[in-house]
């Protein structure tokens, strides 16, 4: 292995075998065949960058293809949505597709299949198809329809597909084996009646394909070499080889299906029907509410692609299902906004502090550094003057000796300004401090180089002018639900766990510098956490997502 490589994934380990044996590099294609029926999550993150990053190392073609095949559930909202979204994690797909394109190619091959005695239209209810289904260890029965003419196959087929039978009237099954131990082989239905306008192909069809008929046959037409999906998918590999040979030429190379586990996330669900549920009963506000897994939802919370790339490379591809913990993903943004995000002065739960000895209506612009990660983001100017507020929880009227924070009689720096001394406090009717008063020492200016400003102190806190500060809005976010697996208890309704207090809008003071902030830009509140502006923001007033605190749990996970 070169050094610094990481080592292959069984997913390229496959390709390199067949590198070695029958393929040539420039057969290797790939697609992501996302069903336009909700928003992508984080899941697909996992399957977008696994095959698109294939593309990356093999200099292959990767397809977008929309597998819209149910017109119940699919909408253009959703293509779009995920043409975007991928676009945003930094992927170009080679083509984009669609299944429904190939709806009359499907249809030509189903005829096909009829004439040759390997399709037949079948007249039960489904509930009498699934009664003649069998078990695993007791094989099916067959249809009484199974061995209907050609002729009449023929004909029934073009009325279904015309709309002339009832809706559910027949359905199209492959002639497979009622005794196949795969239940899947026995008699798969290939199309349903379905009178519904879709919304690309309007109402041209009465019959739509079912998945295994499709997916396979549209990776055929693609000529896509490795057809990568979800565990869930395995045992109808069979099948999807069974349908691929049906209308395989010779020299035409057929594509192969592998399976790799489903990613899942800690204290959240990835899956767009249940996804689409929270929406729809409006526990969150939209499929972007930054508290969704959905890529845009993340977008909105102030992820970067890059961090969802890492988190995606970090946990890989595997043979086995297994939950990550939301930890991980926070961790990797938050290494990720540590690099980039300018850093700024905000209070979140202030309290007013008075400089007694600092003349009333002095002020003055400090320096500031924007990125002590990265010189070249340079440094910016923040106001000081006699009232400043700091965070609540920064000042203790005592406190043993371990808390470095404010205390009376007790010294702190002010970052980028000077150091403090609590003198006194000024308590409401309810013995609530409502001022803090301290004194500041004028020769300990931060980066003056005074004897002064190098004195040692325990603790730096963060502050904002209060006659400077810019009053926002602030948008805290918990996990969306309670319990680790959400819809891990079958007897449960995954709705009975969301976490009631995941979303808490509070004001917060910043210093002045952010009034020109952008909807998306990023910032570190120092001392607090990263957040990024929302895009319900106005010029009156700013909104901000709290997108992850600063706080590293994760690293502490790791290292225990
Ligand atoms: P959902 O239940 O959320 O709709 P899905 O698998 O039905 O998920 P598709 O739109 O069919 O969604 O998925 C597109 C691709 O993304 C498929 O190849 C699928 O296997 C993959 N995918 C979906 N969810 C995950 C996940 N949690 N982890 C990894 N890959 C996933
Ligand atoms: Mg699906």
């Amino acid at each position: 292995m070169e050094e610094g490589k990481k080592p292959l994934n069984f997913i390229e380990q496959i390709i390199e075998e067949d590198l070695q044996a029958n393929y040539t590099k420039d057969q290797l294609k790939f697609r992501f065949p996302p069903e336009p029926n909700g928003y992508l999550h984080i899941g697909h993150a996992s399957s977008i960058c696994l095959n698109f990053g294939l593309g990356e190392r093999y200099h292959a073609p990767v397809n977008l293809r929309f597998d819209d095949t149910n017109p119940m559930k699919e909408e253009q909202e959703y293509v779009d949505a995920i043409k975007n979204d991928i676009h945003w994690l930094g992927f170009k797909w080679a083509e984009e597709c669609y299944a429904s394109d190939y709806f009359q190619t499907l249809y030509d091959w189903a005829v096909a299949l009829i004439k040759n005695g390997d399709a037949y239209v079948d007249s039960q209810t489904s509930e009498e198809i699934a009664q003649q289904k069998g078990t695993p260890t007791q094989a099916g029965t067959e249809s009484p329809y199974r061995n209907r003419s050609v002729a009449e196959n023929l004909d029934l087929f073009e009325k279904m597909k015309n709309g002339e039978t009832a809706e559910k009237g027949h359905v199209l099954r492959a002639k497979i084996d009622m005794a196949a131990g795969n239940m899947l082989m026995r008699d798969p239905i290939m199309y349903r009646g379905l009178h519904r306008n879709h919304h690309r192909t309007g109402d041209s069809w009465k019959i739509y394909p079912m998945y295994d008929w499709a997916h396979g046959e549209s990776d055929f037409i693609e000529s896509v070499s490795h057809s990568f999906c979800t565990l869930e998918f395995l045992p109808h590999r069979e099948l999807y080889n069974w349908f691929i040979s049906k209308v395989s030429k010779p020299g035409k190379l057929e594509p192969k299906q592998r399976e790799f586990a489903r990613r899942n996330l800690s204290h959240t669900i990835v899956s767009k029907r249940k996804l689409l549920q929270l929406v729809e009963k409006g526990v969150v506000e939209s499929w972007d509410d930054p508290r969704m897994p959905t890529i845009s939802g993340l977008r909105r919370r102030g992820y970067t692609p890059e961090s969802i790339r890492k988190f995606a490379d970090s946990i890989g591809v595997g043979k086995r299902e297994n939950l990550i913990d939301v930890a991980h993903l926070e961790f990797c943004v938050r290494e990720d906004l540590n690099r980039v995000a300018p850093r700024v002065m905000g209070v979140l739960d202030p309290v007013k502090l008075v400089i007694t000895n600092y003349p009333e209506d002095k002020e003055e612009w400090l320096e500031a550094e924007n990125n002590p990660e990265d010189e070249s983001a340079g440094s910016r100017e923040v106001p000081f003057s006699r009232e400043l507020y700091i965070e609540k929880e920064d000042f203790k009227e005592e406190a043993n000796r371990k808390f470095f924070r404010l205390t009376l009689g007790k010294e702190v720096r002010l970052k980028n300004a000077y150091i403090i001394k609590g003198e006194s406090v000024v308590k409401n009717d309810q013995g609530e401090i409502i001022e803090i008063h301290c004194t500041y020492d004028p020769k300990s200016k931060s980066g003056s180089g005074s004897e002064e400003s190098m004195r040692k102190v325990k603790g730096t806190l963060h502050w904002v002018s209060v006659k400077h500060a810019l009053k926002v809005e602030i948008r805290l976010y918990d996990r969306l639900f309670t319990e680790e697996v959400p819809d891990g208890d079958k007897e449960k309704d995954y709705l009975e766990f969301v976490n009631p207090d995941s979303l808490q809008v509070i004001t917060g003071y910043l210093e002045p510098s952010l009034k020109n902030a952008s909807v998306m830009d990023k910032f570190q509140f120092q001392r607090i956490g990263y957040f990024c502006v929302d895009k319900d923001s106005s010029k009156e007033k700013l909104i901000f997502n709290k997108t992850v605190g600063l706080r590293d749990s994760w690293a502490k996970i790791q290292s225990a």
